[in-house]
């Protein structure tokens, strides 16, 4: 297989375009997507008809506008290239009007009333900074792919995309008043960067068809540990199996065709677990090719009679699923701002820089951490496994020793190197994070770009890069204003870094984040824990969250308060979806599967006590599972009624929270207190009787 010849090849990339477009309208284009600046229509004619060209050579028949609904998965609506010709052919069609601009009306998507029903319909608007793709589907329909923006008709955000893109042009605004402060007047654009690392499961088909929890809930709602799950550490970065192996390369081809830059694959911790990492781009593209990442992980699994789990948490008692998402700042002449320099000058930028995500992070980890919340990971974070709820930043002894001894403003005690001067001193080389180093930390600096490791598996990356983007474009904003005013640069930088590490300083946790002392440290440094889903998502209706957002011209008061509802309801929905699951499956699968048991052991007993005349171990093996069964059912009872009572609280805006709260409060109690007995007859009940695949059976069959 030779990369060079696949990669991009589904791509209308810049090497596409450069050989399809006339020279002029080239470099309109281009120049469009550096300034940020509209398409002339002309340009966009020619643009269409070049992209239609070259689509049709390659198969397609239709396009869709592909968007990013708050559903959190992807959206399209296809429509083919023809139009009739009076002689009553057709001729394939395309033209700048339909690139730019679409009205899939899509009303049945959540718009937290942005949009009543009876209001103008919906529409897409191209992202032309993101390339458009090809997409061939089962059938072998190819299908041009243009990704696009999705707003009311009075512009309001209803997709993951708007606000990622708003937030980029934020931050890279305020990045550039920071830069030209700092006298690198040279720059003219920064753009920030994310490389998301994706971690996942895979499971034999034909066991996920038996598993109605896995295919309904994306995880097991029940199922007794293995004798074995991963305290042997064999799995992590262990010998990939052929199957997987198999798979794995499939996946590589299908993603270097999207041009997504494929590098990194490995097993992880969990047994049937692996990830995936591609090579870092542009936040929005990367945004875009995550949500075609794990659309394809899907698809090429199925090929391989596999099923791709991207669940948080798909098993209990083993880890579950993350992403990393690693973030930096870039600029067009190629700085990295993250990059500790090797002149007084680049460290006294580098310093701040870092200074401004300390200060970013501390005032808003309660909205970062929002950004990372969802049903799945409740399973996961502050479980020992995944980061904890609390956030901080790992930043290693080095780098913080030298921060606080710019800010205390003496020498320190510290033998490794003597105190910095900004602006005048070069920094000692800083050690790289090892990755072994602190796996704990939920926000870790690694050396040139910070690693945010607490988003969800399944969730877009657009949630916690927009946030990202947003605070750290209100602290370099205040830096800015700083040195903008300031009459000694280095001066002013030390004292930003005094002042930043002063008040924000408690931020820095470079120990182990795991710990239960932690914990309590953090508690007594005043930093925010939220354990819930729901509670972080409160952070949305805040003044403090809004006002940022707002003056960031991110998202709108109207645009968080629909969020809010969308996701609160969004969550309801996900825990009345796995009690409804639960249900069935005790009730048809379970139950039944323990009464045939029963009428074995008695029937059992009744031939023992006639031929025999005992029958104890027989009896009290009755009596135990009889006794797990009863309390069972009388469980089942139970959360039925907690789901009723919890489904029918008003299924309207103003009740959306208290509806969340019952379901998370009750029936995700109920459902899992019926799981401890349910889980203990798995242990109890003879393996050809169980009805579905146990944990032992899923997860050591690759
Ligand atoms: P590790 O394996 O220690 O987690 P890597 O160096 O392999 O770290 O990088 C992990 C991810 O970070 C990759 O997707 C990589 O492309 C991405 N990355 C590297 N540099 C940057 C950057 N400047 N901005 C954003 N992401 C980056
Ligand atoms: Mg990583």
């Amino acid at each position: 297989m030779d990369v060079t010849k696949i990669f991009g090849l589904n791509v209308f990339n810049d090497e596409t375009m450069r050989k399809r477009l006339p020279r002029d309208t080239y470099k309109l284009f281009k120049q469009a997507i550096d300034n940020n600046a509209s398409l002339p229509s002309r340009v966009a004619d020619v643009v269409a008809n070049a992209m239609k060209d070259w689509a049709i050579e390659k198969g397609a028949t239709h396009y869709t506008h592909w968007f990013q609904p708050l559903t959190g998965s992807t959206a399209e609506k296809h429509d083919s290239f023809i139009a009739p010709t009076e002689q009553g052919g057709v001729v394939m069609e395309f033209s700048g009007k339909q690139l730019i601009k679409g009205e899939p009306d899509a009303s049945s998507l959540p718009s937290g009333g942005l949009r009543a029903t009876f209001e103008a319909r919906g529409y897409t608007a191209w992202d032309y900074t993101s390339p458009a793709f090809l997409k061939e589907d089962g059938a072998g329909d190819v299908t041009l792919c243009i990704p696009t923006a999705f707003c009311s008709y009075t512009g309001k955000a209803l997709d993951k995309k708007t606000s990622v893109l708003r937030s980029m042009k934020a931050v890279s605004k305020e990045a550039l008043r920071f830069l030209h402060a700092m006298e690198y007047k040279a720059v003219k654009k920064v753009t920030s960067t994310v490389g998301a690392e994706q971690e996942y499961f895979l499971i034999d088909k034909e066991m996920y068809k038996k598993r109605l929890d896995l295919i309904v809930a994306g995880r097991t709602l029940f199922g007794a540990p293995a004798p074995k799950g991963q305290e042997m550490k064999d799995h992590y970065f262990g010998q990939i199996k052929d199957r997987i192996a198999h798979y794995m390369k499939d996946l590589d081809k299908e993603l270097w065709k999207l041009g997504i830059a494929a590098t990194t694959k490995h097993n992880e911790v969990a047994p049937s677990q692996f990830e995936m990492a591609p090579i870092y781009t542009t936040t929005n593209i990367a945004a875009d090719q995550n949500q075609l990442v794990m659309e394809i992980m899907d698809k090429v699994a199925i090929r391989h009679g596999l099923v791709c789990l991207l669940h948080e948490k798909p098993y209990t008692g083993i880890n579950g699923s993350g992403k990393h998402l690693n973030w930096s700042l870039s600029t067009d002449n190629g700085m990295n701002l993250l990059e500790p320099g090797k002149t007084p000058h680049e460290n006294a930028q580098f310093l701040l820089m870092i200074c401004a995500l300390i200060m970013a992070v501390d005032r808003h980890s309660d909205i970062l951490r929002r950004s990372a919340a969802n049903s799945g990971n409740d399973h996961r974070l502050g479980a020992n496994e995944a980061p904890p709820a609390i956030i901080s930043i790992f930043m290693g002894d080095e780098l913080t020793r030298i921060l606080e001894s710019i800010a205390q403003g003496k020498k320190t005690t510290s033998k490794s190197f003597k105190s910095i001067q900004v602006g005048v001193d070069t920094l000692p080389p800083l050690p790289k994070d090892n990755s072994d180093r602190n796996r704990t930390s939920p926000f870790a600096f690694t050396g040139n770009k910070f690693e945010f490791r607490m988003v969800p598996s399944s969730n877009s990356i657009s949630g916690p890069s927009t946030v990202l983007n947003t605070i750290v474009a209100e602290a370099l904003d205040e830096i800015a204003t700083r040195l903008e005013k300031a009459t000694d640069i280095h001066k002013e930088t030390a004292a930003i870094i005094r002042d930043i590490m002063k008040e924000h300083g408690r931020i820095i946790f470079n120990g182990n984040n795991y710990s239960d002392d932690w914990v309590k440290e953090a508690e007594k440094r005043g930093l925010p824990h939220f354990r819930s889903t729901i509670e972080a998502f409160k952070t949305f209706n805040e003044k403090k969250s809004i006002d940022l957002f707002e003056k960031y011209k991110v998202l709108s008061k109207e645009e968080m308060h629909a969020r809010f509802d969308i996701y609160v309801d969004l969550y309801s929905m996900q825990i009345n979806v796995e009690a409804k699951a639960s249900l069935d499956m005790v009730k048809s699968l379970y139950i039944p599967a323990v009464i045939q048991f029963t009428k074995e052991l008695a029937e059992t007993i009744n031939q023992l006590e006639e031929v025999k005349g005992s029958s104890v171990v027989q009896k009290g093996l009755l009596a135990k599972v009889s006794t797990l069964l009863e309390s069972a059912y009388g469980k089942t009872e139970k959360l039925e009624v907690e789901l009723e009572k919890a489904f029918n609280i008003p299924h309207d805006v103003s009740h959306g929270f208290k509806r969340a709260t019952e379901f998370r409060d009750k029936v995700f109690v109920a459902m899992n207190d019926l799981r401890e007995d349910i889980d203990k007859l798995e242990a109890i009940i003879p393996r050809k009787l169980w009805p579905v695949p146990t944990y032992a059976d899923i997860l050591f069959s690759l």
